[in-house]
């Protein structure tokens, strides 16, 4: 049985730029092959056993040749398995994604290509620059950079610089001199804005402008390496006007989320949103508790309970599960009282169609035993779902006033991090933000770097979820940068948002 080979287009960079049909195809690939160009967040969404081969393709050093990329694909997919073959931009453009498909119909192998937004155009529009203009381009021309050694190459000078549309070159910054020097001996006017656009749509997206006579100095004096886009027109003088994505709050900034992979989701996204550059460093790791007998029981007997009190959205997502193991459902819940303590605890509950009686006004202990002692009556009793390693207090004042049965349901372990790239982050003073969303966040990300290393940690800015995880932080001998009033993932980033204002 023959496989099949997806040519997909991977988009220019920016997480959130592929298209879905080729989300699907990464979703559903038993191979996939991928470039450098593609940005390698991609990789996480690969099915588990999914084969990932680097095909490189740095101009100079290529890792895989291209005959032995066809070669690869090819074999794979004789083996019967789905290849998807990843590119940065569009499989079509520069991308030889044509003689990947005309081996690939040699070998008789079906294949599908799925278009991306190639960097040409998708470059230009992060760096502000509209690709075209009533006012200043009626058209614009995509055009290899990466030009033959002999004089002799394939591109019409004269003609190019005759062209009053926007000229954007693509793996050009090594032959800039050259393809400035050309368009001017030919006539195009050397006043003429010209920009270089490097690691376009991503975080670390840099750009510089100047026009077509200072261009290459300034690539020199700016150190500008590939993959860089080249930009010749006049409208890239309006980068000034319609520089949306640097002016993002948060563009050339590096956070580090040390919160579980399980759960920094929200807090990543959010980041990326605002333009800075979430760097997951996952201190901690949930871990389920297994064969929960307790928890079991205490299902079986949700008819003597008349409060449940969902201490954090993993409490919810673990007692749904088991609810749901032993064939129930929120119906067996509905003659109790229910507590959500934290947003994201309620935004979960809200989800499985729950809207909770009682939200402490914040996500502390304190704060819940307030909202509860004086509507419980001594002949109540709470079901109290959490982490193994919480706070006893909540318990043991709530055992004042009626029974109370706290259940563990699961451990946060010490996840290895990758000491090496924090450590380095911080001595580059490069490690801006440092969010902390709870103790253990804090006392595993120091175990994590040594307590030889503490005091590195001071060049960075420590943002605090709440008290709590501030005064662990202090503990260390280290300062609270930031502590937002309402203690969630939301004011968290408004915190830095505001700090990057001022
Ligand atoms: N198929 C790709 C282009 C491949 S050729 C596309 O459609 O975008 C490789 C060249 O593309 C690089 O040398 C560089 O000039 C350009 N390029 C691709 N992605 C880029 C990015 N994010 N930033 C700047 N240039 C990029």
């Amino acid at each position: 049985m023959k496989g099949k080979v997806y040519l997909v287009g991977a988009g220019p960079g920016d997480y959130k730029l592929i298209t879905l049909k080729g989300m699907e195809c990464i979703r559903g690939a038993d191979v996939i092959v991928y470039d450098r160009l593609a940005n390698p967040e991609y990789l996480k969404e690969a099915k588990n056993g999914c084969e990932l081969i680097d095909a490189g393709k740095a101009s100079s050093d290529h890792t895989l040749s291209q005959d032995k990329i066809n070669a690869v694909i090819a074999d794979k997919a004789k083996e019967g398995k789905v290849v998807v073959r990843l590119k940065g931009g569009d499989p079509y453009v520069f991308g030889r994604g044509g003689e990947e498909g005309e081996y690939l119909l040699e070998c008789d192998i079906p294949f599908e290509v799925v278009p991306g937004i190639t960097s040409a155009i998708a470059g230009p529009c992060y760096a502000g620059i509209p690709i075209t203009h009533r006012d200043y381009a009626s058209s614009f021309h995509v055009i290899t950079g990466h030009l033959k050694d002999d004089e002799k190459d394939d591109i019409n000078w004269s003609a190019l610089a005759g062209l009053k549309g926007t000229l954007v070159f693509l793996m050009g910054v090594a032959n800039l001199q050259k393809i400035s020097q050309n368009l001017i001996r030919e006539g195009k006017n050397p006043a003429t804005p010209a920009a270089l656009i490097s690691w376009a749509t991503r975080y670390n997206q840099s750009v510089v402008t100047g026009n077509l006579e200072t261009i290459y100095e300034l690539a020199l004096q700016n150190n500008v390496k590939p993959p860089t886009l080249i930009v010749i027109g006049d409208v890239v003088s309006l980068r000034d006007k319609l520089n949306f994505f640097e002016e993002k709050p948060l563009f050339g900034k590096n956070v580090v989320v040390t919160r579980a992979r399980e759960q920094n989701s929200q807090l990543t996204a959010m980041i990326h949103d605002l333009g800075g550059h979430a760097i997951e460093l996952p201190a901690i790791k949930i871990e389920e508790i297994e064969n929960n007998e307790v928890l079991s029981q205490c299902i079986d007997h949700l008819k003597s309970y008349t409060y449940l009190v969902f201490t954090s959205q993993n409490t919810v997502g673990i007692f749904f599960k088991k609810l749901e193991e032993k064939g129930l459902d929120t119906r067996s819940l509905g003659h109790m009282k229910i507590a959500a303590v934290g947003p994201s605890t309620v935004s979960s509950l809200k989800s499985k169609g729950i809207n909770p009686d009682i939200i402490p006004q914040r996500a502390v202990g304190e704060a819940v035993y307030e909202s509860l002692k004086d509507i419980l009556t001594s002949t109540d009793h709470i079901l109290l779902p959490k982490s193994a390693i919480a706070r006893e207090y909540l318990t043991e004042e709530l055992r004042k006033i009626c029974e109370v049965t706290a259940v563990s349901l699961y451990h946060t372990v010490t996840e290895p991090i990758d000491k090496e790239l924090l450590l380095n982050l911080l001595e580059q003073n490069e490690a801006h933000y440092i969010t902390f969303t709870s103790s253990s966040t804090v006392t595993n990300l120091i175990k994590a770097i040594g307590t030889e290393n503490i005091n590195r940690l001071k060049s960075a800015k420590l943002i605090s979820i709440g008290p709590v995880t501030s005064e662990t932080i202090r503990k260390y001998g280290l300062e609270v940068y930031k502590e937002p009033d309402k203690y969630t993932i939301d004011e968290m980033a408004k915190c830095i948002i505001k700090d990057i204002k001022r």
